[in-house]
């Protein structure tokens, strides 16, 4: 099998001729309402650029659940009269490969890095649930956090079954801007067949505390 993944641009042809602005990466300038550069205008999904959470930059995150929280919200604010604020996207993805699954919440390291966050990164290994349970998969998670705080920056998630739940809990981490230390205090469902006492988001979060204390 061939995998050729090539990206996605918007053409911006029919915003370009409208005479609207546009962004620093090339994507339709909206403002935190969504209003384009005409105020009677909204604009959302991927042709335009919004808000990162982490990096509190405008980018371009062509992705299908961003689009439709904008588009829902855009609406609203064209009819309501108070107008309410995008509160941005982090890029969560996440694809399977036969039974192979990878995910990630955004920034990976280099991104931190570049954004001046001092980052650091743990990885650690645990199968998606207890191991004297029939079935179990092994997940391989990568935490970057800010080494000062301890702040979630990013995520990324490898494995097969257990992987999907792991990256919606710490894309939900990132997004509320909870810690390592939160991590490994999270109160996460637990039976045998699910995951374990200590699930591998808790695991990650202790060995991200312990790499901070040394
Ligand atoms: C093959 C594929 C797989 C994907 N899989 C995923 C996934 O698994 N997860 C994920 O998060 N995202 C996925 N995406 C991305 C996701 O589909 C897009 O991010 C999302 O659809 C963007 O929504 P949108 O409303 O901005 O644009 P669109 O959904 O493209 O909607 C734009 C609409 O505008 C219409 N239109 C264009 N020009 C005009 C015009 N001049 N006049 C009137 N109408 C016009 C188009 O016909 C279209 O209906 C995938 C995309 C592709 C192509």
């Amino acid at each position: 099998m061939v995998l050729m993944s090539v990206g996605v641009r918007p053409t911006l042809k029919l915003a370009q001729e409208t005479g609207l602005a546009m962004g620093p990466s090339g994507g339709l300038q909206v403002n935190e309402f969504l209003q384009t550069s005409d105020k009677n205008i909204f604009a959302g999904g991927d042709m335009a650029e919004i808000n990162h959470r982490v990096l509190n930059k405008t980018v371009r995150i062509p992705l299908a659940g961003p689009a439709n929280r904008q588009g829902r919200l855009a609406a609203n604010n064209i009819l309501s009269k108070t107008m309410k604020p995008y509160r941005g996207s982090q890029g969560t993805t996440i694809v399977r490969f036969f039974d192979a699954v990878v995910g990630s919440t955004r920034v990976n390291f280099i991104q931190a890095q570049e954004a001046g966050l001092n980052p650091e990164t743990i990885v650690i290994r645990k199968e998606n649930h207890l191991g004297y349970y029939p079935g179990g998969k092994m997940l391989t998670l990568l935490l970057i956090y800010q080494k000062e705080t301890g702040r979630l920056l990013g995520a990324q998630v490898a494995g097969e079954a257990g992987a999907d739940r792991r990256l919606d809990v710490l894309s939900t981490a990132v997004y509320a801007g909870l810690t390592v230390v939160d991590l490994a205090e999270l109160d996460l469902a637990y039976a045998p067949p699910f995951g374990s006492a200590n699930d591998p988001v808790n695991i990650a979060g202790f060995t991200a505390e312990n790499r901070i204390s040394g």
